[in-house]
């Protein structure tokens, strides 16, 4: 019998895929925490990188202003240097990721270089409606990036994180005119892999429209038994 490669079984690659709003953030953090690996999401990475005025950040930028898409070319370089680092070694939840065909084809064959099995992909259902409701109240900490929503899930004192009293701002890019810009994106660029993970027999879908805590109960449920894997 061939050697059972602990890294192909054990470590492994999950994928959060669903529209803008749909909460992946929210879990990402969550199930990186419980599984302590490192919570990859490119939009964090590409704000990093706007912020500190790199030259990735100054490509990003514009386009992440209107909407867009950033190439796939830079996105890739991006993650695969990211999860070359040690931390990743036990595996990584993406967020925002993959976003294009291209990335997802280009996933595959980077887990593969690197000795992954085959990555576990949940997918966020949730209604229009209820996304832009999402993205409307969504505030994010200056200090820390925690998401906090002003319907759903407002900080204790307004305005401020729990965990660290830092100020809570709204992305530029969740202001109604880009809001709709990217949930086109979405539909457009993204939607495409959900059948590409479901014809593969690798997609696991839940209910996102659902309170954090039973979304959070779904991600869970789909982590111990996930398709592609069972
Ligand atoms: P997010 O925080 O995931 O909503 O990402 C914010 C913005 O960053 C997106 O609207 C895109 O402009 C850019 N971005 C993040 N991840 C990707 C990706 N995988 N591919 C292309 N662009 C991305």
């Amino acid at each position: 019998m061939a050697p059972l490669d602990a890294k192909k079984v054990l470590a492994r690659a999950v994928i959060f895929l669903g529209p803008p709003g749909a909460g992946k953030g929210t879990q990402a953090k969550l199930v990186a925490e419980k599984l302590r690996v490192p919570h990859l999401s490119t939009g964090d990475m590409l704000r990093e990188n706007v912020g500190k005025g790199t030259e990735l950040g100054r490509v990003a930028k514009p386009v992440m202003e209107r909407g867009d898409l950033v190439p796939d070319d830079l996105i890739l370089r991006m993650v695969e240097d990211r999860i070359a680092r040690p931390d990743a070694a036990n595996g990584f939840v993406f967020d925002g990721f993959p976003r294009t065909l291209a990335q997802a084809e280009a996933l595959n064959r980077i887990l593969e270089r690197q000795d992954f099995g085959p990555p576990v992909v949940i997918f966020f259902r949730v209604a229009d409606d209820i996304l832009m409701r999402r993205l409307a109240g969504r505030r994010v900490c200056r200090v820390c990036s925690e998401i906090y929503n002003v319907y759903d899930r407002p900080p204790k004192v307004e305005g401020r994180c729990d965990l660290d009293g830092g100020e809570l701002i709204q992305r530029d890019d969740d202001r109604a005119e880009v809001v709709r810009e990217r949930l086109a994106a979405y539909n457009r660029q993204t939607k495409p892999l959900v059948e590409y993970y479901r014809s593969q027999g690798m997609l696991d879908e839940i209910d996102a429209a659902a309170g954090m805590a039973a979304v959070t109960d779904s991600v869970f449920g789909v982590l111990g038994q996930p398709k592609g894997r069972a």
